[in-house]
């Protein structure tokens, strides 16, 4: 089977959409090019309306999520800052590392994996943090924790929340919800190629950054002269031209979509799929009414080897799906209904295939 019909169902990346694919083939212009900036002021603005949110400082890091949750961090901690985080996967424990690493006084408050961060806790587990953050959509899990709570009871923390695999595909309210930097990637509900990090940062997040924070490329200070579009644009690296347009173009189908449509089809797909496999006699990992409809979390039955399951469904159907995540490796699966993958055609063939193999 040709990779090209490969159906990426896993935890990420997902099917790009067309339109992103085609971009990476648009000319190759300067990052300083006026026609090049055009097109990083407009990914701009298109990551305001995804993201909800008039924060002028919107922009696209040259690099994975995970440098998205790294510039959030490196920016705005300095030693011995007080850091609440919540814990209930692998993505909040990164966050903990890179906390750590940036000389917080880390407050960690675990939660039971597949069940949501419970607000309250968090927010009683330390006087005056600096800072609080939190993943919205569990990846390693499969859950969706509540943000609004958190961010209106705040108090003078910052709110940092990681929405890698939320952004495009269920609700993210940045100035609803009290917001004050937020990180995402590429490669999950926004239906492009990985490689960027979209980010937000409000203006009172802005009033905290660092003079010189412990990194150069990840210096807010520096990159804000790069894609602010105040004045005169000074060079900081060689802009990622290719993929900037490939996200351009991305955002642009899900705002032609319309994002409400967007969220929309990622929970019939989530809803079909967990039906589905409920049918087939499959037991939902997540804790239900927090199930993301864009990552579905199922544990994997006795007795079934998993790996040459989901090894048949690459080579007999084109179908990746994910394994569980620390110590539920082996024990779950996860399956991704994300950006161009989420339709319900492919929901169909996966059950039908599961139906099956197992
Ligand atoms: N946060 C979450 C919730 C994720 O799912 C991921 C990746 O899967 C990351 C952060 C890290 O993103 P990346 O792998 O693009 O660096």
């Amino acid at each position: 089977m040709a990779l090209s019909e490969r159906i990426l169902m896993g935890p990420g990346p997902c099917n790009p959409y067309p339109d992103a694919v085609a971009a990476l083939t648009r000319p190759m212009l300067g990052h300083l090019d006026p026609e090049f900036l055009t097109v990083l002021d407009e990914t701009n603005e298109r990551l305001r309306q995804v993201w909800h949110t008039s924060n002028r400082l919107t922009f696209p890091v040259s690099a994975t999520g995970s440098a998205g949750m790294e510039i959030c961090l490196v920016n705005v901690i300095e030693p011995n800052d007080a850091v609440v985080i919540g814990v209930n996967g692998v993505f909040g424990e990164r966050m903990v590392e890179v906390a750590s690493r940036c000389g917080a006084d880390v407050v960690r408050v675990d939660f039971d994996w597949g069940q949501p961060v419970d607000p309250g806790r968090l927010l009683a587990a330390h006087p005056n943090p600096k800072l609080i953050g939190v993943v919205h959509a569990e990846t390693s899990t499969g859950v969706r924790s509540e943000i609004a709570d958190l961010g209106a009871n705040k108090g003078d923390a910052l709110l940092l929340v990681d929405c890698v695999t939320s952004l495009g595909g269920i609700p993210v309210e940045i100035d609803e919800w009290g917001v004050d930097l937020a990180y995402s990637g590429t490669q999950k509900c926004l239906g492009v190629a990985p490689g960027l990090a979209p980010v937000t940062v409000s203006d009172r997040a802005r009033e905290f950054i660092v003079e010189r924070p412990r990194s150069w490329y990840l210096d807010l200070n520096l990159i804000s002269k790069y894609v602010d579009g105040d004045g005169a644009r000074a060079y900081h690296h060689t802009a990622p031209i290719s993929m900037i347009f490939s996200l351009h173009a991305g955002l642009g189908v899900i705002l032609d979509e319309g994002l409400e449509s967007a969220w929309a089809r990622h929970e019939a797909c989530g809803q079909r799929l967990r039906e589905g496999l409920i049918d087939l006699g499959f037991e939902l990992f997540a804790a239900e009414g927090h199930r993301l409809p864009e990552l579905t979390t199922v544990k994997v039955p006795d007795g079934v080897d998993e790996a040459r399951v989901r090894s048949r469904l690459l080579r007999e159907y084109g179908i990746e799906i994910g394994g569980g995540l620390g110590a539920y490796a082996g024990k779950v699966w996860r399956i991704g209904c994300m950006g161009h993958t989420a339709r319900l055609r492919n929901v169909e063939l996966l059950l039908a295939a599961l139906a099956r193999l197992v």
